[in-house]
């Protein structure tokens, strides 16, 4: 039986996300690429993608932690056939599988992100709330279930399956801006996370890394900043500028280093 790999990309409707789904599915990955809603995932355009491959996108919006968590099905689209339906999150696994081709659960990366533009002083729970459950809680979620799914292929495959998070430069240095408090900490969170989870799946075979870019600036993420928060991420000294296709080539290069 051949195996397939598979790859789970959250924030793949725009941006770094976008970049990661393009770089993988042109290596011959299989994506399952997330974003908030039925309308961000319509324009992940599946039908640029890798053509001898399967792909699929599912609408869950992660900021709504942990009730997304307990959804059994969530809106997706695919191609080939094109349809439309209500799935659960890894059954794009057994549908796809034949019996000379296994598609199996390789790769999950936690790209989706929000960011923060106002002083913690002036910033609401509900805005706390977002940013923590997109940029973290929904990650851990999202880690356990890609782990227990990874523990069931084991059968099917010998490779090291792989968890990349996207953190930042802001979560992860001694850079400090006012007015991203609560963003950077959902990112050293996520930082600190992956590193006792990586020690945890250690004896599993499961790789987990963290990814922390400096400053991508033509994305949504950067360009929707207030323009004196964009001047000051400009003159951070020592953060390096980065384009969304730079960090697709590193997350592949640790996918494939980690092997
Ligand atoms: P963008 O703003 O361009 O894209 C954000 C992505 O996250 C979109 O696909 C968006 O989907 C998704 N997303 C946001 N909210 C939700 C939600 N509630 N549920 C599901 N998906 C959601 O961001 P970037 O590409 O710039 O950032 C990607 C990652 O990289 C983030 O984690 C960010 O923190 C990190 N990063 C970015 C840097 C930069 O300079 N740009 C620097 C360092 C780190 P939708 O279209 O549905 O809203």
């Amino acid at each position: 039986t051949q195996i397939v790999p598979v790859a789970v990309v959250t924030g793949a409707s725009r941006g770094i996300g976008n970049a990661i789904v393009k770089k993988l599915a042109s290596h011959g990955i299989s994506c399952l690429a997330i974003a908030s809603s039925p309308e961000s995932i319509r324009s992940i355009a599946l039908e640029t993608l890798h053509k001898q491959q399967r792909h699929r996108a599912l609408a869950i919006d992660l900021s709504n932690w942990p009730e997304w968590t307990q959804k059994e099905t969530h809106y997706g689209i695919e191609l080939q056939p094109n349809t439309s339906g209500n799935f659960s999150l890894f059954e794009m696994l057994q549908s796809w599988s034949t019996p000379d081709k296994r598609y199996c659960l390789d790769l999950l990366v936690n790209c989706a992100g929000v960011t923060q533009t106002t002083l913690s002083v002036s910033t609401p729970p509900a805005t706390i709330s977002r940013i923590m459950n997109v940029n973290f809680m929904s990650c851990v979620s999202l880690c356990n279930m890609a782990i227990r799914q990874m523990i069931r292929d084991r059968k099917y495959t010998t490779s090291t399956p792989q968890i990349i998070n996207i953190g930042s430069v802001l979560g992860s240095s001694s850079l400090r801006i006012p007015g991203t408090s609560i963003y950077a900490s959902s990112k050293a969170a996520l930082n600190q996370y992956s590193q006792v989870l990586g020690q945890e799946t250690d004896r599993l075979g499961i790789n987990v890394q963290t990814i922390n870019p400096g400053l991508v600036r033509t994305t949504n993420m950067v360009q929707d900043l207030d323009k004196r928060s964009q001047q000051q991420l400009e003159q951070l000294k020592g953060v390096e500028n980065q384009t969304v296709d730079q960090i697709a080539d590193i997350v592949w290069a640790s996918y494939t280093n980690s092997m």
